[in-house]
């Protein structure tokens, strides 16, 4: 890919990843049903690799959410573009999210998840920035803790592109400047 500067993780050691988190997952869920609740746009290729690797009986559901501007950021309210078809009452949810920044966005949606009173509220994020978090957050299922860079691919995009991407990388700066 000429845009990228630096490739983060090849579709190998993504696919090899999944494999793990899927039968993790499997796992911990043996005999229970899952809900899988994907958010919209970036989490869409994973949680479609991600389904497949898991072998207990589940559905799944999208949400879509705004990100922030910066008006909200402070409050870290976020507004919800697509709610779920399904609901969540008494159900084993798990939250699958692209990457974790500063944990706003999913800090706000596990609360308000919350309310629809599933049996248990789990996540599983692909990505990892540690080092940016402002609020208390720890995923459940971690594919890859990443410095902090802006990364892009597999999902992930700037600008709307880039996520068709089967790698994860770090754009050139010359992309950003319009160069
Ligand atoms: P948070 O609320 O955790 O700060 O932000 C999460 C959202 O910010 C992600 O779902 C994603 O849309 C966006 N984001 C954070 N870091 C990156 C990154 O490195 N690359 C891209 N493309 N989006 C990011």
């Amino acid at each position: 890919m000429k845009e990228l500067a630096e490739i983060l993780l090849t579709e190998e050691e993504i696919a090899r990843r999944v494999q793990e988190l899927g039968a993790e997952i499997t796992r911990d869920y043996q005999g229970k049903e899952l809900m899988v609740i994907g958010i919209l746009k970036g989490a869409l290729p994973f949680m479609a690799d991600l389904i497949r690797q898991i072998k207990v009986p589940l559905r799944y559901d999208l949400m879509a959410v705004s990100s922030y501007g910066d008006s909200t950021r402070t409050s870290g309210a976020v507004q919800i573009l697509k709610d779920l078809e399904m609901g969540l009452e008494g159900q084993h949810v798990l939250v699958v999210e692209d990457i974790i920044d500063t944990g706003l966005t999913l800090k706000y949606l596990l609360s308000n998840l919350q309310t629809r009173r599933p049996a248990s509220l789990k996540v599983c994020t692909l990505l990892d920035k540690p080092s940016r978090r402002e609020v208390e957050i720890t995923p459940e299922y971690n594919g890859f803790v990443i410095p902090d860079r802006f990364v892009v691919g597999y999902g992930l995009d700037y600008a709307e592109r880039f996520r068709e991407l089967p790698m994860i990388g770090v754009l050139k700066p010359e992309v950003y400047t319009g160069k």
